[in-house]
């Protein structure tokens, strides 16, 4: 008869059972939390990265809203500027009366809300013609750098100055827009001058959305701080040339980079474009602090509900690792005591069917010998009327270790097939190894010396058959035992307490 047995028992090798262990439960476990803490990180990354390009996007757009507005109003101013230059160079307007030669010099264009007067500078820096006026104001701003620039240099083109406070306005913050007049032999014949109100840019940048802590600038290429959000007139003119910010701004006409400002302290993102053709700069620079604010806040919920997760299962996992390791000790030690005769704990009658299915396989296929021994007690049933059943359990327990401390090889097994019966499974092993193990147990039984009145010996005794495979050809392994049994039965009628081998073939 064959035990069948459940799969992952049978195959124990298998991908299945290693899994299922206490161990393989806890590493799946692990595992599935390590994958799911990767998985979170890196949509927690990505949406980050989003996050950040949201921020520079919008910044951008931003950039390029202000650089519009500035580069239009600026370009409408100088187009004034350069229509007084022009004037100024024709004799035929210079000679006219002043109210007439001054409408023709100056348009309606330089009237806007942040404009200031559009000034003629003669060339020693006093005003000679006044937009607003026929009667131009006193004054000398050959201290100014507007002015010392185009004295210098005939390439200054379109100059734009540092913000000042103005003297003829009361100190109001302004810059100066200025090109030079050449007279036609080439030499220094004073300014055009017009002035552009920091209010202006003020105005531009005020409103705009750039986070809590965010701030946008517009500030000049020589590192003069034009205005600044939130306003601050105490920021206007202030020099920010060793700003780390401020270099990395002059390293490309456009970009961003993240940085922190040396005026607060806060990191920000800058995005900067440098105006085209004109000497300004516009960024706009939201706080890391704002951009990632609503992504910190989400993956903080994310992490705590990923990691409460990794707890339930790391804790889980464990308990059903306790649980399995219990089974698998109740299994196992379902699975001896299925395997095992409880009285004497030898193998019972299964195991030693199985035993001996596989032996004879084995033998068959190696053609190697096998040998088996029946040993039965003698007149054990006389014993147990005389000593009763206890007393015959006792003997019994007795004979069976003494007949496995008869067999020393590992692959030796002895079983109890029976009754007062039990069964040794020699393989590769002959008639002569196995009549000699069977004649040590004999000796062995007989040399307990438990007392047995019943018998002509007056001592416990057994009968042995013995068979080998050796030139035998049967299908099935219990042919060999048929005959083993035959032996005995020999040695039963040979008068008992010997040893019988099965006739040889
Ligand atoms: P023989 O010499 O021909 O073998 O005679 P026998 O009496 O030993 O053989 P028989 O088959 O007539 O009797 C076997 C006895 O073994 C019968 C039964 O009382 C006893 N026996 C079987 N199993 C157990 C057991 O578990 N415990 C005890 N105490 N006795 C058992
Ligand atoms: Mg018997
Ligand atoms: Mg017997």
């Amino acid at each position: 008869m064959r035990l069948s047995l459940p799969f992952f028992i049978r195959s124990p090798h298998s991908a299945i059972p290693r899994i299922l262990s206490p161990v393989g439960v806890v590493v799946g476990a692990v595992l599935l939390a390590l994958f799911m803490c990767l998985v979170t990180s890196w949509v927690l990354l990505e949406s980050r990265a989003d996050a950040h390009s949201r921020a520079e996007e919008n910044a951008r757009n931003l950039v390029l809203v202000i650089d519009r507005d500035i580069s239009r109003t600026i370009e409408l101013y100088d187009l004034s500027l350069q229509a007084v230059v022009d004037g100024t160079a024709d004799q035929q307007v210079m000679a006219l009366p002043p109210a007439l030669r001054s409408k023709l010099l100056f348009d309606r264009a330089a009237t806007g809300k942040y404009l200031g007067s559009i000034f003629v500078l003669d060339e020693h820096g006093s005003v000679a013609l006044d937009s607003k006026s026929t009667v131009p104001p006193t004054g000398n701003f050959s201290d100014r750098d507007y002015f010392l620039v185009h004295r210098s240099s005939a390439e200054a083109g379109l100059y734009v100055s540092k913000p000042y406070g103005s003297r003829l306005r009361n100190g109001a913050l302004t810059i100066a827009l200025s090109r030079r007049v050449t007279r036609p032999d080439g030499t220094f014949g004073g300014i055009v001058v017009g002035t552009l109100s920091i209010d202006y840019f003020r105005a531009l940048l005020d409103g705009l959305a750039v986070g809590k802590h965010g701030t946008s600038a517009v500030f000049e290429a020589n590192g003069s701080m034009i205005t600044r959000l939130p306003y601050d007139p105490a920021l206007v003119g202030r020099d920010i040339r060793n700003a780390p910010a401020f270099a990395k701004a002059m390293s490309a006409p456009q970009g961003a980079f993240a940085e922190t400002a040396s005026i607060d302290g806060v990191r920000r993102l800058y995005v900067y474009k440098h105006l085209s053709g004109l000497p300004i700069i516009v960024a706009v620079e939201p706080a890391e602090a704002d951009i990632y604010a609503e992504w910190q806040r989400r993956a903080r919920r994310i992490a705590a509900l990923v990691l409460g997760f990794t707890i339930v299962l790391i804790i889980g996992s464990m308990l059903l690792a306790g649980e399995l390791g219990q089974r698998r000790i109740a299994e196992s030690e379902l699975q001896r005591l299925a395997h095992t005769d409880a009285l004497t704990g030898l193998n019972n009658r299964g195991t030693f069917d199985e035993t001996l299915q596989l032996e004879w396989h084995r033998a068959a296929r190696t053609g190697r010998e096998l040998s088996l021994l029946f040993v039965d007690i003698d007149q054990f049933k006389a014993y147990n009327d005389y000593y009763g059943h206890p007393a015959g359990d006792v003997v019994l327990k007795a004979v069976a270790r003494c007949v496995l401390g008869c067999v020393s090889r590992p692959v030796d097994q002895v079983a109890r097939y029976g009754g007062e019966e039990f069964v040794v499974t020699l393989p590769d092993m002959g008639a002569a190894g196995a009549m000699y193990v069977a004649e040590k147990v004999r000796n062995a039984v007989y040399d307990l010396g438990i007392e047995h009145a019943q018998s002509h010996y007056g001592r416990v005794t057994a009968s042995i058959g013995v068979v080998s495979s050796r030139n035998r050809t049967f299908d099935e392994g219990t042919a060999l035992l048929d005959m083993a049994d035959s032996a005995l039965y020999r040695a039963k009628s040979a008068g008992r307490n010997r040893v019988c081998e099965a006739e040889r073939v």
